[in-house]
């Protein structure tokens, strides 16, 4: 491990950049809540919200409107606001000397971009050049389960669907489903304006734009990804992608093939006993992992581990974690701890 890619060792100036979102109030209550080390924060995010006030420790902090400025004297930046703002202020934050920890998808497959899972590949994160990206939400929590398992015996092909929640979208997303939904039960027409489809009693595909090969982004994003992190550049992997109408919390059903049989029991101690996984199995009850269960919560819950009876290879699972915890703010402040020195 290089020192000079560690944190200094004293309280931090910290920026939220995007720090009124969905994400962005998470890192704030979990940095709160995490005691992480903080002598200054500073709450950035557009002229639209610019002046608004965010209580945090017991102080009321301002909301400022990102600018070059905004950077000077920095240590750490934690960014939330999307792809676009990320890359605008990549260089300003590098000039200022602060790491910055990303949210966004802009800068995840650079090269020399650690991609940080902390319970999967923690070493990487100490390779950085001043920017360390945060995983697709959807890709951390699967990762966080197959890593356990691969340990075991070597993984040979996933397939897997995903369960979306509006939250996965933003702070919008979410009070867009909540009106929505009242409009429905009181017999009114709906019309979307954050997401493209009414999620109101409906579902749809991930809206996410769509490639030559017919998967859409978020389902790339999961392939390339769980590549980088789990270091497998050619793991076979498929993804269907799925909105549906939960508020907060994203669900997935997974199909791991092994190189040879695991055995269920083995692979379950071997999940129980992994940091960041919580079992929930009750068979008797038919009582599984919900999204209500997870959400707010640092743990992905897994449960219904069962033998393929299609394979004898594979293993079929069903997870839920709170993907704007564990999936976004969470996973990203634990990579700052990594960075603390001990
Ligand atoms: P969100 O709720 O829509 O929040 C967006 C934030 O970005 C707000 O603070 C907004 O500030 C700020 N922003 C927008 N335009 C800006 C600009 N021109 N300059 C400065 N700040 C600007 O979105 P979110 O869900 O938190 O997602 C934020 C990022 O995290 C995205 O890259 C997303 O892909 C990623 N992510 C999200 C999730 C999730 O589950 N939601 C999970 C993993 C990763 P204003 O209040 O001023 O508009």
């Amino acid at each position: 491990m290089s020192l000079k890619n560690c944190l200094p060792d004293r309280p931090l100036n910290v920026a939220v950049l995007g720090a009124t979102g969905a994400v962005g109030q998470e890192l704030l209550d979990l940095l709160e809540a995490r005691s992480f080390p903080i002598n200054n924060l500073r709450l950035l995010a557009s002229s639209r919200s610019a002046g608004e006030k965010r209580f945090w420790k017991a102080q009321v902090l301002s909301i400022e409107e990102v600018a070059v400025s905004s950077f000077n004297g920095l240590d750490l930046v934690f960014a939330s606001a999307g792809g676009s703002i990320s890359r605008q202020w990549r260089e300003a934050i590098k000039d200022s000397g602060a790491i910055l920890i990303d949210n966004s998808s802009a800068f995840r497959m650079d090269n020399d971009v650690p991609l940080i899972v902390p319970e999967v590949n923690p070493e990487d994160a100490f390779n950085h050049q001043g920017l360390i990206a945060n995983p697709n939400c959807t890709t951390i929590l699967l990762t966080v389960v197959l890593k356990p398992l691969s340990d075991l015996i070597p993984i040979k092909r996933v397939v897997l669907s995903t369960y979306q929640s509006a939250s996965g979208a933003g702070a919008k997303a979410m009070s867009e489903l909540k009106n929505l939904t009242q409009k429905v039960l009181n017999d009114k027409e709906v019309k979307s304006e954050v997401l493209p489809y009414s999620l109101a009693f409906n579902l749809f595909l991930h809206n996410s734009p769509l490639a030559a090969n017919s998967y859409c982004e978020e389902e790339m994003k999961m392939v390339n990804e769980t590549r980088k992190i789990m270091g497998v550049p050619q793991l076979p992997l498929t993804a269907t992608c799925v909105r549906v109408p939960v508020l907060r919390a994203h669900s997935e059903a997974v199909n791991i093939e092994f190189e040879k049989p695991l055995d269920v029991a083995i692979a379950k101690k071997a999940l129980a006993e992994a940091k960041g996984i919580e079992l929930i199995e009750d068979y008797q009850a038919n009582r599984f992992p919900m999204p209500i269960d997870v959400t707010g919560k640092d743990s992905i819950a897994v449960g219904r581990i069962r033998q393929d009876i299609s394979n004898e290879n594979c293993l079929e699972l069903w997870l839920c974690g709170d993907q704007i915890r564990k999936g976004a703010a969470l996973n990203a402040i634990q990579i700052a701890e990594l960075l603390l020195p001990s």
